[in-house]
């Protein structure tokens, strides 16, 4: 090791799901959404690339006020109760940096979003996992003991598991000395948000994104929605580290998806519907899995090994996630495409496992 090595800070970075070069691949590993974006985001980047493209000489707006307006009367929220961020992978990572500062441990599932860890070790905040339960399920008393802040997704990631508002709000009122951070990156696809308690906690602090529900995962646009004061700490931080977050062409761009209702509503409900129906298909074959109301699926089966299913998947070009983690080994992720795409998966699956079975008996 070079003399200069040992001040440097080492990290065991986060490793995202693989983006396939080839076409033609059936994409069920990363969650992102299978229809497109809403028509006016297209016909705003149109707009954009006629009228404002000169405009790319200047730096964007630091407020990114057009896109924190327009979320804000989403959700009729005031519009210092919401922070923007370049997808909420950022803003998860300027609230850990923001809202984590104690000596005392920040506190996560065991089985989580594989970002958390990364971010406390990076800005070296002390953390303890707890433990899910056998049915994958958070443990709300795990949440009582001393902490230096809380964090979970809901639904839970990679689980799919949605826990209820009243459990939610449990740990957050046992926990009102602290910040209490709810992921709900998945939380359009049958969940209820928590974001009506943040009328009346204070400490709790609402995550979403644009990148799974509204379809813009390559636009990366994420947002927090608390009481003023946290998005004014947030916001602090974030005048720290880089005050130019959100580019023009998302400024210009981005709100449109939160516009469309009609369009949100549909493509959800979509998903929705075929993930009840792959649900049942799935079962069909074998595999069980906890209820999930996400857009994903996370299966295991009750004969083949889930890595070999992933790798027989790959070979045919269908990628779903695997994770060689313990306790979750033998599950694979599996995220909801279209119906045409769902249907050459489980065609696939039911191919592969007939195969698999006269193998057995061979
Ligand atoms: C996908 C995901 C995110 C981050 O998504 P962005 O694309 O950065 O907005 C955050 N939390 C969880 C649990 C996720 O699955």
């Amino acid at each position: 090791m070079r003399a200069w090595e040992e001040n440097i800070r080492k990290v065991i970075p986060y490793v995202p799901g693989e983006q396939p070069k080839q076409k033609n691949v059936i994409k069920l590993n990363t969650n992102e959404n299978p229809y497109p974006p809403a028509p006016g985001v297209r016909r705003a980047l149109l707009r954009f690339s006629d009228f404002s493209y000169d405009n790319l000489r200047k730096y964007p707006d630091p407020t990114a006020d057009a896109l924190v307006e327009s979320i804000a009367g989403y959700y009729h929220l005031e519009k210092d109760q919401v922070f923007v961020g370049v997808g909420s992978d950022d803003v998860l990572a300027m609230a850990f940096l923001t809202f984590f500062n104690s000596s005392k441990p920040i506190l996560f599932p065991d089985i989580t979003y594989s970002f958390y860890d990364v971010w406390a070790d990076l800005f070296h905040i002390p953390y303890e996992r707890q433990p899910l339960d056998e049915k994958f399920r958070i443990v709300k008393s795990d949440y009582e003991k001393k902490n230096g802040g809380i964090i979970f997704p809901n639904p839970n990631a990679p689980t799919g598991i949605l826990m209820e508002l009243d459990e939610i709000e449990e740990i957050v009122k046992q926990n009102q000395d602290v910040i209490v951070i709810v992921d709900e990156a998945y939380i359009d696809f049958g969940g209820i948000s928590a974001l009506p308690l943040i009328e009346k906690y204070d400490n709790l602090l609402i995550v979403q994104t644009f990148s799974k529900s509204r379809s813009l995962a390559g636009m990366r646009v994420g947002y927090a929605m608390g009481n003023k004061t946290l998005i004014q700490y947030l916001n602090d931080v974030k005048y720290s580290f880089n005050s130019y977050t959100m580019n023009q062409i998302v400024l210009a761009a981005a709100s449109e998806a939160v516009k469309d209702e009609a369009y949100f509503q549909g493509t959800r409900k979509k998903i929705i519907e075929t993930r009840e129906r792959v649900k049942k298909e799935l079962k069909k074959l074998g595999f069980s899995f906890e209820d999930s109301m996400a857009n994903f699926l996370f299966v295991t089966h009750e004969k083949y090994w889930a890595r070999d299913i992933f790798e027989a998947l790959k070979r045919s070009h269908i990628y779903v996630r695997y994770f060689n983690h313990p306790r979750i080994d033998n599950h694979l992720r599996i995220s909801i495409g279209t119906d045409e795409e769902m249907d050459r998966l489980i065609a696939f699956l039911r191919e592969y496992l007939e195969e698999r079975k006269e193998q057995g008996k061979a």
